[in-house]
């Protein structure tokens, strides 16, 4: 469920938000039944996992979130011990906000800290500081829900000075179960873009994208967190089950402005903007702004793609051996045990070049 409502916008976002003082929770949550109702949408199985995605979720407040959960509860029903994470921004979490949130049936936070360092988190124009973002983990273990995961953005532009090895040492003493890792990159439309396209700001070269992403894998897998997809490392048995069910490709259902659905042959999206999803679902018409049938040659692709972000692998054929020989070779691939000898998975050197093994495999495949 995408939520699109942010405070303000950060300065490298861009995604589809809506900025808003006062959220308008109701009315967002009267156009979600709407999109329900105009898809003509039931379920006949229990929802493995819900998510609140966005945007800023927990910007919804107690009342919003409690309202929207009484309404998903109304139209669906939640699998015993389903994972239902709520996106939150540190400025949210109070000890309140948390009791409300785990009464309506949150289980798991993912908050969205980014950094511990005070300059940095004003450069990126995020409304909480680091000690909030410190707060806000133990605020949220207090009110129990001990499941939480923290972003953190690396590879920023080295006028910032940031100490990313201080970022990470601060991120695990909080002791979160999973920790998901971005690399900043740089949109036109931003005000990241703007200040590029000025020359106010230079971008983190490759190398240091190249050393963060390697010194995060060290620390944190030294520190017992399995790395196990590109971007996410988890604490044993606390990986993300929704996540991992996108890139097990298994289906899902999106609904909200912006929102992504996949039903295993099709995958849908909903139109972008706050303002047109809300008044198309208001007006008893499906919101979706685009659609796509996959095709066989798009299913190959995203195979070996999402085999590839993952530690669980990629079953590879007689034919891929040109490749994958050398890509064992070189240190990008590893077999992922003895059992199975055909299954690879990419080290941290191969996910440096994820996109670039990715399509050489495809291409190799598809000749
Ligand atoms: S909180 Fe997230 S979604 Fe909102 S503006 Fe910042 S980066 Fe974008």
């Amino acid at each position: 469920m995408h939520v699109p409502f942010c405070a303000r916008r950060c300065s490298y976002c861009d995604f589809a938000i809506a900025v808003r003082k006062v959220v308008p929770w109701r009315e967002f949550a009267h156009a979600l039944a709407a999109e329900w109702k105009a898809r003509n949408m039931t379920l006949t199985t229990a929802l493995d996992t819900l998510y609140f995605g966005g945007g800023t979720p927990s910007i919804l407040g107690s009342e919003g979130v409690r309202h929207v959960m009484d309404w998903v509860r109304s139209v669906a029903q939640l699998a015993p011990n389903a994972e239902v994470t709520l996106e939150a921004n540190p400025e949210d979490i109070t000890a309140q906000s948390v009791a409300a949130w785990q009464q309506a049936g949150i289980n798991r936070l993912s908050i969205g800290v980014q950094s511990f360092d005070d300059g940095v988190l004003r450069w990126m124009h995020r409304v909480h500081n680091a000690g909030a973002a410190q707060r806000a983990a133990q605020v949220a273990r207090d009110g129990g829900i001990s499941a939480f995961s923290i972003d953190l953005i690396f590879a920023l532009p080295s006028s910032l000075t940031r100490d990313w090895n201080r970022d990470l040492d601060l991120a695990l003493s909080l002791m979160p179960d999973h920790i998901s890792l971005y690399g900043l990159t740089v949109e036109p439309r931003t005000a990241l873009g703007k200040w590029e396209a000025r020359g106010d700001v230079t971008i983190a070269p490759e190398e240091q994208y190249e050393e963060q992403f390697l010194m995060a894998n060290e620390q944190l897998t030294a520190a017992g967190y399995e790395h196990y997809e590109v971007s996410n490392f988890a604490r044993p048995g606390k990986h993300a089950v929704h996540n991992s069910a996108y890139w097990s490709g298994s289906p899902y259902l999106g609904i909200g402005p912006a929102a992504h659905g996949y039903s295993g042959d099709v995958r849908r999206w909903n139109a972008a903007a706050y303002p047109r999803w809300q008044a198309s679902a208001m007006a008893g018409i499906d919101p979706m702004s685009g659609s796509e049938t996959l095709s066989a040659g798009n299913r190959l692709t995203e195979r070996v793609y999402l085999g590839l972000r993952t530690r669980d692998g990629l079953l590879v054929g007689a034919s891929d051996l040109p490749l994958v020989d050398q890509w064992l070779s070189a240190g990008w691939l590893e077999r992922v045990n003895d059992a199975e000898p055909r299954r690879v998975r990419c080290t941290p050197l191969g996910w440096l070049r994820l996109d670039a093994l990715a399509s050489a495999l495809t291409a190799l495949r598809s000749h």
